[in-house]
C-alpha cells in the first residue's frame, strides 16, 4: 500500500471528520490538520451559540478523534500566507480543504452600510469569542431588527433577549458577559421573507424559544389565517408538524407582563435599512404588496453564511463554495485538479446541521482513496521539513498538546470563578494570550 501524506486545512467537525474517515480507510497515511485560529473545533467553538451546550458536547467525540494521535494538529497557520498551495504540493499528495462558510451572505439592500446594521456571523463571532473581532458590541438599541427564519436568526434573537446572567453559565468570555449585561433592549423583531409553515428553524431550537425566562413570544394573527399550515402539502415532515403545533401553542397562550418581547413575523420582504445621521432608525419591508416601517435602532443580517474564496484554489462566486465534483476540486471546465479535495460547508454550502458534514466527508475521502495511485509523491515528504518551513517564516505555530494546555487554563478559569453561579469554562479570546498559554514550555 502507497504511503499517504494528506492536509487538511479547517480543524471544525468537517476536518476532523474527515482525518478520521481517513484514517480508518486507508492504513498507511499520516494526516496533519491545519487550522488559521490557535485552537480546534472551529464552528463549535466559534459557531455554536454558548448555551447550547448539547450541540457544544459534540466536541467530546472530536476531542477523541484528535487524541488518538492518527491526526496532528496544527493551529495558527494561514492557508494561503503561511503556507502556499505550492508549499502543500511539495510536502503532501493531497489536500483537502474544510475551511467552512464564517462570512455573512450578502444583502443588496439600500442602508446596509449605516451604523447599526450588523452581518448575524459577525455578532456570533462576538458572543463566542472570536479572536479577530472587536472586543465591544454596541447593545445600545432598545428596538431591534431580525432579518432570516433559520436557526442563525434564533440564535442571535434568543442571546439578544436573554438576561445575561442565564449567559454565565456558559463559557462566554468576560467582556461578552459585561457587554450583555448592559444591553437596553426591550423588543427583538424576528423577520421571515416567506409564511410560518417555511420557516427552516428546528423544532428543539423553536420550542426553546419559548422557555427563556422573563420573555414573551408575540406572534401577529394576521400571519396565521385559517388553515394557515396544511398537513398533507407535498414537502411536509414531522418537523413542520412538530413546529407548527409550537406556533399555534403560543398563539393561543396568555402571558404575564415582562421585560423583553420576542416578536415574530411573518411575509415581510426585506426593502430597505432606514437611517439618519449615518445611523439604523428603522426597517421597510414590503407585506403582501403593501410597505411596513418598524422603528429599530439596529439590525441583524441572519440570511446565510457565506464561504470565503483561498488562494489559488478554485471557487464559484454564485455559491460561495470550492468549485467541486462530489469532493473533487475541479476548475471552471470541470477538469479534475489532481490532489485537491473539499468537504463540508466550502464543498456544499452553507446548509445542514453538524453531522450531516459525516456523509459529506466519507464521499470525499472515498474519492481521494480511489485516486491514490494518480497522486504525485511529494518533493518533502516529512513533517519535521513543513514545520522547519513554519519556523522560519516565524509563524508561532500551536499543536495538539498546547491545545490541551490551553483546555486546561480555560477550565481552570471556569474553576476559578467567582460569582453568583459555577463555570465550567472561561474562553480565553486573544489570540497572541492563546498561543503563549498552548506554547509556553513546550517549545
Ligand atoms: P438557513 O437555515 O439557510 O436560513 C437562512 C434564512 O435566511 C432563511 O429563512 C431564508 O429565507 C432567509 N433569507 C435568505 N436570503 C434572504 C433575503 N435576501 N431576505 C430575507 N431573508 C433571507 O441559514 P442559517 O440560519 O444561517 O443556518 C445555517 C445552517 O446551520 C442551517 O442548516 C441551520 O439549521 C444550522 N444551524 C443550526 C443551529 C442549531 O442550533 N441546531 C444553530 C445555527 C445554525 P428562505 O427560506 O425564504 O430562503
Amino acid at each position: 500500500m502507497k504511503p499517504l501524506r494528506v492536509a487538511i486545512f479547517g480543524a471544525g467537525p468537517a476536518g476532523i471528520y474527515a482525518g478520521n474517515i481517513l484514517a480508518s480507510s486507508y492504513e498507511n497515511v499520516t494526516i496533519d490538520l491545519f487550522d488559521s485560529l490557535p485552537a480546534p473545533y472551529g464552528l463549535i467553538r466559534y459557531g455554536v451559540a454558548p448555551d447550547h451546550p448539547r450541540i457544544k458536547g459534540i466536541v467530546n467525540s472530536l476531542h477523541e478523534m484528535l487524541d488518538s494521535g492518527k491526526i496532528r494538529f496544527f493551529g495558527n497557520v494561514e492557508f494561503g500566507r503561511d503556507l502556499t498551495l505550492e508549499d502543500i504540493q511539495r510536502h503532501y499528495h493531497a489536500v483537502i480543504f474544510a475551511t467552512g462558510a464564517i462570512k455573512d451572505a450578502t444583502l443588496s439592500i439600500p442602508g446596509v452600510e449605516l451604523d447599526g446594521s450588523f452581518g448575524a456571523a459577525d455578532f456570533v463571532s462576538w458572543y463566542d469569542g472570536h479572536p479577530d473581532v472587536p472586543r465591544s458590541w454596541s447593545l445600545t438599541a432598545e428596538n431591534v431588527a431580525v432579518l432570516g427564519n433559520g436557526n442563525v436568526a434564533l440564535d442571535v434573537a434568543r442571546v439578544l433577549t436573554k438576561q445575561a446572567k442565564d449567559m454565565l453559565t456558559t463559557d462566554i468570555p468576560a467582556n461578552v458577559y459585561e457587554g450583555l449585561k448592559d444591553s437596553r433592549v426591550t423588543d427583538v423583531h424576528v423577520f421571515g421573507r416567506r409564511g410560518p409553515a417555511d420557516i427552516k428553524f428546528t423544532p428543539i431550537e423553536l420550542r426553546e424559544l419559548g422557555e427563556v425566562e422573563d420573555v414573551e413570544i408575540v406572534l401577529y394573527p394576521e400571519d396565521f389565517p385559517e388553515g394557515w399550515f396544511n398537513e398533507d402539502a407535498e414537502g411536509v415532515t414531522n418537523q413542520h408538524r412538530v413546529m407548527a403545533r409550537v406556533l399555534q401553542s403560543w398563539l393561543e397562550r396568555d402571558s404575564a407582563p415582562v421585560k423583553r418581547r420576542l416578536h415574530l413575523h411573518f411575509w415581510h420582504q426585506p426593502k430597505e435599512i432606514l437611517g439618519e445621521g449615518g445611523k439604523v432608525t428603522g426597517m421597510r419591508f414590503e407585506r403582501k404588496g403593501e410597505v411596513r416601517d418598524y422603528m429599530v435602532e439596529a439590525l441583524y443580517r441572519a440570511i446565510g453564511y457565506w464561504g470565503s474564496e483561498l488562494h489559488d484554489v478554485p471557487y464559484d462566486s454564485s455559491k460561495g463554495v470550492i468549485r467541486n465534483l462530489d469532493g473533487r476540486v475541479v476548475d471552471e471546465k470541470e477538469n479534475q485538479i489532481s490532489g485537491l479535495y473539499a468537504t463540508g460547508w466550502i464543498k456544499r454550502g452553507p446548509v445542514g446541521l453538524i453531522g450531516h458534514t459525516k456523509s459529506d466527508a466519507m464521499e470525499t475521502i472515498a474519492n481521494l482513496v480511489a485516486d491514490v495511485e494518480t497522486l504525485q509523491d511529494p518533493a518533502e515528504p516529512k513533517l519535521e521539513q513543513v514545520l522547519a518551513l513554519l519556523q522560519s517564516r516565524g509563524v508561532t505555530y500551536t499543536d495538539w498538546a498546547g491545545w490541551l494546555k490551553l483546555n486546561d487554563h480555560e477550565l481552570g478559569l471556569g474553576s476559578k470563578f467567582v460569582g453568583p453561579v459555577s463555570r465550567e469554562r472561561v474562553k480565553v479570546v486573544d489570540r497572541s494570550e492563546q498561543v503563549d498559554i498552548a506554547r509556553a514550555e513546550s517549545f
